[in-house]
């Protein structure tokens, strides 16, 4: 049995940012990563979008990591030369009946603590963006576009450079809680047993499957999984907006087709919607169908048959359809009563953005002070 101070298991951009406010807080830390490379799972699935935090309920952990998360990765990226670009964005009303939704979206984002929003009629939105229609519109200014990749490279590169360690190949398969510590078995091609005094379950997906395999952790502290895939179609040549534009809400709990670009200026739609039972990031070509008439109410000048097909990502729920969209859930010794153990649940959207704001709330359920 080998003794390690603190385990993180997962290497997304998640529990590479909190191995790295672990490693910065003088705690010895491990990273385990099933596959073979960190940054495989949804963290490189994703609309790669800078979120402000105007969306969430206020109060909610969606809420406060998001808008404290955001200024965190923007300092970052700029002090770790992370690409990134603050681009802003549109959230626009297509008809006189998404109205209501907008002054809804405005106020919850002041109550948020998002104070830059501002109102766009018509023409001052089609200043801005003229392939535009609109009836009015939100500018969200602190909106912004991020490598993701990069940033959990210069996560790592942190990480490391305090000392934690990535061990790749090695999948977490079951543990036990111990009156003396964490004891984690861990697969693939050197199998191990571990014992850690802080563990950090971060993976993503597989978080309330692994917790399941916890022995000693009460499954009342575990939530039921739910996957829901998002699909992602590129538009070919140049986008022909330089904001990103988002659809009003409608009934649904996703954003909705919106448009984001990439750093290299090419523009792509979603996420789709879909339940799923099963990991599966095909795009399915006949998915474009449906996006033309969404994408067409703020975009009418679309072309017939441009759509590709781009790639798909996978929501980590911990609410099923039907149900109101779930919390972040960062649950620690306080929740669940285990002495050294994090399990964070639910970690979709904005997680990308909050992952600094989430790695300092891990250290705090784990007892560290801030200095
Ligand atoms: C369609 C979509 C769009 C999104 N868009 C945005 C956006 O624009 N902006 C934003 O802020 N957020 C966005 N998000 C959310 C964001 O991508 C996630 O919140 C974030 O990437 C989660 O990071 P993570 O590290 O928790 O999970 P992951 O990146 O999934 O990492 C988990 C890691 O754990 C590993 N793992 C799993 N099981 C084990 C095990 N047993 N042992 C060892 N390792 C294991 C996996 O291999 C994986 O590498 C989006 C999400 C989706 C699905």
């Amino acid at each position: 049995m080998e003794h390690v101070d603190a385990v993180v298991i997962g290497a997304g951009a998640v529990g590479l940012a909190v191995a790295r406010a672990l490693a910065q807080a003088g705690r010895e830390v491990l990273i385990l990563e099933a596959e073979n490379a960190f940054g495989t799972g949804t963290s490189s699935r994703n609309s790669e979008v800078i979120h402000a935090g105007i969306y969430y309920p206020t109060g909610s952990l969606r809420a406060q990591l998001c808008v404290r998360g955001k200024a965190l990765l923007y300092d970052f990226c700029t002090s770790h030369g992370v690409a990134h670009q603050r681009c802003g964005k549109l959230i626009v009303a297509t008809s006189d009946a998404d109205l209501p939704a907008l002054h809804k979206l405005q106020a919850t984002a002041q109550a948020n603590g998002v104070t830059d929003l501002r109102w766009l009629s018509e023409a001052e939105a089609r200043a801005l963006e003229p392939a535009l229609q609109c009836v009015a519109a939100l500018l969200s200014p602190s909106t912004g576009i991020i490598d993701s990749h990069g940033l959990m490279l210069a996560l790592l590169g942190d990480a490391e450079a305090a000392g934690a360690m990535l061990a790749l190949c090695a999948p977490v398969q079951a543990g036990r809680i111990t009156p003396q510590g964490i004891e984690l078995d861990v697969g693939g091609d050197e199998p191990m047993q571990l014992r850690a005094r802080t563990v950090v379950n971060s993976a993503g997906l597989h978080a309330p499957a692994l917790a399941r395999k916890l022995a000693g952790l009460d499954a009342a502290h575990i939530p039921p999984d739910h996957l829901a895939k998002g699909c992602y179609f590129s538009l070919p040549g140049k986008a022909p907006f330089s904001r990103l534009v988002y659809p009003a809400p409608g009934q649904s709990s996703h954003l909705g087709v919106h448009l984001t670009l990439d750093l290299g200026g090419q523009a792509r739609f979603g996420p789709s919607f879909e339940w799923v039972d099963r990991l599966d990031y095909t795009v399915d070509p006949a998915g474009a169908d449906h996006f033309y008439a969404e994408v067409r109410r703020y975009w009418p000048a679309l072309p017939d048959g441009v759509l590709q097909p781009a790639y798909a990502g996978i929501r980590p729920k911990i609410s099923g359809p039907g149900e109101p969209a779930a919390d972040f859930r960062i649950d620690g010794p306080a929740v669940h009563g285990v002495p050294g153990l994090v399990n964070l649940f639910g970690i979709e959207s904005p997680g990308l953005t909050s992952s600094l704001a989430i790695a300092d709330l891990v250290l705090d359920r784990l007892g560290h002070s801030k200095n």
